[in-house]
């Protein structure tokens, strides 16, 4: 379609690193929506340098994280108006969620939109990982009643027999096991342990909101040219 071959170049220009299209008819939170758009913006491998050499999260990783959240909000905020604007309804989901009901939930899951995509598989760590990226890359998505589906069939899951992010974790909160779509979160990853451990260790950086150890240290990005 014409116009979302417009959206995408100017969602290029804007910085997005990775754009899927996804049918979320049948998944039973998708809050009436037909379509998915993700909207995925890689984060820069400087930081996760500083992480790896801190064996933590450093102050500047915590300011590109915000600073990128907020790029992706712009550019989603910038995607359902374009769609409403051609006669669509659609609601953004921001970058950074939280949700009254569940505090390690969202409103709706980036992952499985991208996933349902083909960008890419969640990993041991319960993150998002593709070929291109690994894990540092973060996400928006729009919702949308716009007919939409994915460009690229679902991706296998390639973590395989890796298990660097299962031995990086400090908080025990990676159980190593490879994730099975369609299975809760809690099969693979414990949420709340994770966030004790940040909350507790990392209230100096960035008030206990970010770690990035287990993105780090995946192999799976083979890293940006020098
Ligand atoms: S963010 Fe840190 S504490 Fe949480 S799972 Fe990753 S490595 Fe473990
Ligand atoms: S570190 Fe290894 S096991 Fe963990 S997500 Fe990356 S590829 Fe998968």
């Amino acid at each position: 379609m014409e116009e979302l071959e417009k959206l995408k170049q100017i969602l290029w220009e804007k910085g997005a690193s990775l754009i899927g299209f996804s049918d979320i008819s049948e998944l039973p939170d998708n809050k009436g929506y037909i379509g998915a758009i993700t909207i995925g913006y890689k984060l820069l491998d400087e930081y996760f340098e500083q992480i790896n050499e801190n064996k933590g999260p450093t102050f500047e990783y915590f300011h590109h994280y915000r600073d990128v959240n907020t790029a992706l909000d712009q550019m989603a905020l910038f995607t359902a108006t374009y769609l409403d604007r051609l006669g669509y309804k659609s609601m953004t989901i921001a970058a950074s969620q939280s949700s009254n009901t569940d505090p390690y939930k969202g409103a709706f899951s980036h992952k499985t939109a991208a996933v349902l995509a083909g960008l890419g598989w969640i990993g041991k760590s319960g993150i998002f990982i593709s070929d291109e990226y690994g894990g540092r890359v973060r996400f928006a998505t729009v919702l949308t009643m716009m007919p939409l589906k994915a460009e690229k069939p679902i991706s296998e899951n390639k973590c395989g027999n890796c298990m660097l992010c299962f031995k990086a974790c400090p908080a025990g909160a990676i159980l190593g096991k490879n994730y099975v779509m369609g299975d809760a979160r809690e099969t693979i990853f414990d949420a709340e342990k994770c966030s004790s451990y940040m909350k507790k260790n990392y209230q100096n950086v960035g008030r206990g909101s970010v770690c990035g150890q287990c993105i780090a240290v995946c192999p799976k990005y083979k890293g940006s040219k020098s």
